[in-house]
């Protein structure tokens, strides 16, 4: 039985349930189809989305002597008659539970109508599936803390090995997956991304993953270092689907289950692997939660819309020198530490009171590793609106954060004055004309103003729910 593999975000070959479906079944034919929805994403994700699909291609060439097919359009329109021309009676795809991939996946269902070709969605994407990990109620959890636990006591599923054997069809088209154009409207232009971005692909994974854990007994003190290359750099596999979660999960246990001296480094590791997937479950319960604030009653929070002080801080130009610094990496990099995105996103809620879906969007168009659950979660958690989130009170003061996470001010030299700071430059339109970072006059004043104005701002909200 010929299959159709529509790839999504899963371009691995260990664990890949999909994969593994359809080779049993027979002949493969990988797909991915660029659509609306994915030239609609954002330009730094879709760019790495671009580097992820030609890795993918080039280690199914390597593997079967094919490529894989790429295709433009809507797959409702493509795979019916890719599956009547090849003899395909089943399309088998990785589910990536976002609105954008049902609404797809819904319709192919329908142009494929009563006939004989199927769709089959697998899991992969999770840990574990949300059915698995309910409250005593029976609903979705809404702490992490109990869910984390519960996800531990149920055990995640167990990884699938990569197909041994694979028989696969020659690619349909002329097409290569090279030749799909992921970044040309970028904003600061792919070139900028590609000087400093990370191997990419599936080998990649797995070996940054073997590196890292050989470092873990660093991780629980580093972790929140930007200074310090100590995290393990999977978000960004792990949102293409270069490596799954579970078998992140497997390897890092299996390490510290022969080496106690891994164990409390790869605990708190794992403890992180389940804020990703805490998302992710949060997601599927609340879909709402990626564009309006999870605390219904958020949404008469009297947030700013688009300001000036909202642009200075995307053009990283606030004048804090950690909230520059982190900004102005993730323009270069399409990366950024996670202390610092917290305090990134802390100084735009509560000290310019800015809506935290303008950061949100700004983060999604910029980020590698963007992620649709964990950007909204994490946004939420800062502006104090999302679930078990920090309470709004709780306003990072950057300064402070800088002192204790970036103690010698290296990671913000880099950016600010050392070989980050020329990289930046050379992304700056001349339009932007960024002042001297550390001359800005009214950044200091705003360190305390901003603070008393979002307290003040909480207090009337708070006596107005009353
Ligand atoms: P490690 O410290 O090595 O962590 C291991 C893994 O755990 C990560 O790869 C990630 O999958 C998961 N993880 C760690 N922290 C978190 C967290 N707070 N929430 C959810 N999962 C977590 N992460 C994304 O992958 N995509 C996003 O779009 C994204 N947006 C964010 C927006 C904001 C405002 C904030 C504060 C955080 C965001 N994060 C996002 C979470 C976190 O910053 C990144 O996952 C982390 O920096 C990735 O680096 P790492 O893989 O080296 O992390």
């Amino acid at each position: 039985m010929t299959s159709i593999l529509w790839l999504c975000r899963d371009f691995r070959f260990d664990d890949n349930a999909a994969l593994t479906a359809a080779v049993r079944d027979g002949p493969v034919l990988p797909v991915f189809v660029m659509d609306a929805a994915t030239r609609a994403q954002g330009a730094a994700s879709r760019w790495r989305l671009g580097r992820a699909l030609e890795c993918f291609d080039a280690a199914w060439q390597v593997r079967t002597g094919e490529n894989i097919t790429v295709l433009e359009g809507e797959a409702a329109d493509l795979l019916p008659g890719l599956a009547a021309r090849i003899g395909a009676s089943a399309i088998h795809q990785n589910d990536w539970p976002t609105t954008a991939t049902k609404a797809a996946q819904d319709a192919l269902r329908r142009a494929l109508g009563p006939g004989p070709v199927r769709l089959h969605l697998h899991e992969g994407h999770l840990l574990i599936h949300p059915a698995r990990v309910k409250t005593g109620a029976g609903g979705s959890f809404r702490v992490y803390t109990p869910f984390a636990r519960a996800v531990r006591v149920a055990g995640p599923d167990r990884p699938l090995p990569p197909p041994a054997i694979i028989s696969a069809l020659p690619a349909i088209g002329a097409r290569r997956a090279g030749e799909l154009t992921f970044a040309p409207d970028m904003y600061r232009g792919a070139a900028v991304l590609a000087k400093q971005a990370l191997p990419a692909g599936e080998a990649a994974a797995f070996a940054r993953l073997a590196d890292f854990i050989a470092h873990v007994p660093d991780y629980p003190a580093h972790r929140d270092r930007p200074d310090i290359d100590a995290t393990s750099g999977m978000s960004e596999h792990l949102a293409l689907g270069e490596i799954s979660p579970r078998r992140i999960w497997a390897m890092a246990s299996l390490r510290a289950g022969i080496d106690p001296a891994l164990a409390s480094g790869v605990e708190k590791f794992l403890s992180e692997i389940l804020w990703r997937e805490f998302a992710w479950h949060l997601l599927l319960a609340f879909p709402q939660m990626a564009e309006t604030p999870w605390r219904a009653d958020w949404a008469r929070f009297p947030w700013l819309g688009a300001n000036p002080a909202a642009l200075a801080w995307s053009r990283a130009e606030t004048g804090i020198a950690l909230v520059d610094a982190g900004l102005r990496e993730m323009r270069v990099t399409g990366r950024m530490h996670n202390r610092v995105r917290m305090v990134v996103a802390s100084w735009l809620t509560k000290h310019l009171l800015t809506d935290w879906r303008i950061g949100l969007a700004h983060f999604e168009d910029s980020l590698t590793d963007w992620d649709p659950a964990a950007n909204a979660m994490n946004w939420q958690w800062v502006a104090g609106c999302g679930p078990d989130a920090s309470p709004f009170f709780r306003i990072f003061n950057p300064e402070k954060q800088a002192a204790s996470f970036d103690p010698k001010s290296l990671y913000r030299d880099h950016w600010l004055t050392g070989e980050g700071a020329k990289a930046w430059r050379e992304t700056v339109p001349a339009s932007w004309n960024p002042p001297e970072h550390r001359a800005l006059p009214d950044s200091a004043a705003l360190l305390d103003q901003g603070r008393k104005r979002a307290l003040s701002a909480l207090e009337a909200f708070n006596r107005n729910s009353q």
